[in-house]
This record gives structure tokens, C-alpha cells and sequence, in this order.
């Protein structure tokens, strides 16, 4: 019982709770270290037609594929969570921000690429957009990394969607006037 109140029951990965607490965690003890870590925000691409195409079964195993497209590209330390509906969460811990990018972009193409078996008629084809934000610009505090993250994420769906956007923090805001 304990081990499912954890997990997410469409997907199996960490529900928001528990990716909450694990990857809070993880943070300090990178934070303790002094590790670079990186969050990785992702939603689906156009779910709602998806669903209206297709149907609400068609979806859920949409979205199956695209966790599982993901998970084959994750460590054992990272910590991969639904945050709710087709919005999810990754944290990254030991890697500097240009490999979060690359294994971001590695996932958006393992989920663009991935096909349901059998039936290649009743194919439904899934993309997702990334939003990438790491300790170096934002701390290690977990609720301004997934905001980071989310701003990213929401630029990378304005870019036209199926792409990775890394945050950029707003030049000079908190720099100091020369
Ligand atoms: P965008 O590219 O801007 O993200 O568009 P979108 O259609 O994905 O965004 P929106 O938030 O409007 O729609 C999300 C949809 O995801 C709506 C909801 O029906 C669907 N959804 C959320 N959770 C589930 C689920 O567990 N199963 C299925 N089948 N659909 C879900
Ligand atoms: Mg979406
Ligand atoms: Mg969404």
C-alpha cells in the first residue's frame, strides 16, 4: 500500500507527492555536495485533440509510451514524476546543464519516434516540449527550479512545440549596476 501511494497509477512513475519529497532530497543532499543538478519540465504536445481524435484510451496509452520513451534514457539517481495530467518532472542529479539539454532532447525524440506495436493504422503520434533549469542559475530550491523549468517549457511550446528550451535568467536583474 505504502509503495502505491507513491506511484502514479496510469504510469507507475512517482506521483506529485512523492516526486515532491524524493526529489527535495536529493536536492539537499546535492546542495550539501555541491553537485550540479538540473530539472527537466515536459508536456505533451496537443494532448486535448489526442483525445478528441482518438479517444481517452488511446490517450492514456499515449501516454504510457511517452514515460516509458523516457525511462529507457534514465539513470537509476534521477528522479521522474507526474506532476499531473500530461505535465511531468525529472530531476537530474550530477549533470551540468548542457548534458540536461542533450538527455532532454534525447527523450523529445525518443517520444516523437515511438510507436504503439502492432497496429501502425491506429498509430498515435505524441510529441512533447522540454524546459530545461539548473542550480547554477537557480539555486537549489525545488519550487524555483520547476518554475524555471516551466517558464523554459512554455517558451519551447510559443518556439512551435517538439523542442527543448533551456531558462534564461533575465539578463542583469540581479546584477549589480556597473
Ligand atoms: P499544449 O500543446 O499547449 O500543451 O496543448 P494541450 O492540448 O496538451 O494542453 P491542454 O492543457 O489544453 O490539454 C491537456 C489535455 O490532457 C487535456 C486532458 O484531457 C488531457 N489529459 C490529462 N490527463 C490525462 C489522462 O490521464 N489521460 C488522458 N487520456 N488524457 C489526459
Ligand atoms: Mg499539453
Ligand atoms: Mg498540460
Amino acid at each position: 500500500f505504502q509503495k502505491l501511494a507513491r506511484r502514479d497509477g496510469l504510469t507507475g512513475i512517482f506521483n506529485r507527492q512523492h516526486f515532491f519529497d524524493s526529489a527535495q532530497e536529493v536536492l539537499r543532499y546535492c546542495a550539501k555536495a555541491s553537485r550540479e543538478a538540473c530539472v527537466v519540465v515536459m508536456d505533451l504536445d496537443h494532448f486535448k485533440s489526442v483525445n478528441d481524435m482518438h479517444g481517452h484510451a488511446a490517450g492514456d496509452d499515449a501516454l504510457k509510451r511517452a514515460v516509458a520513451a523516457c525511462q529507457v534514457l534514465l539513470r537509476s539517481i534521477d528522479v521522474f514524476g507526474r506532476l499531473g495530467g500530461e505535465e511531468f518532472a525529472i530531476l537530474l542529479p550530477d549533470c551540468p546543464l548542457a548534458v540536461a539539454r542533450q538527455r532532454a532532447d534525447a527523450m523529445r525524440e525518443s517520444i516523437a519516434a515511438s510507436r504503439r506495436e502492432g497496429d501502425a493504422a491506429a498509430d498515435v503520434l505524441v510529441t512533447a516540449s522540454f524546459g530545461v533549469a539548473g542550480t547554477q542559475d537557480s539555486g537549489y530550491n525545488l519550487a524555483t527550479l520547476l518554475a524555471a523549468a516551466d517558464d523554459a517549457m512554455y517558451a519551447a511550446k510559443r518556439g512551435g512545440r517538439n523542442r527543448v528550451k533551456v531558462y534564461q535568467p533575465a539578463s542583469g536583474a540581479a546584477a549589480t549596476p556597473a
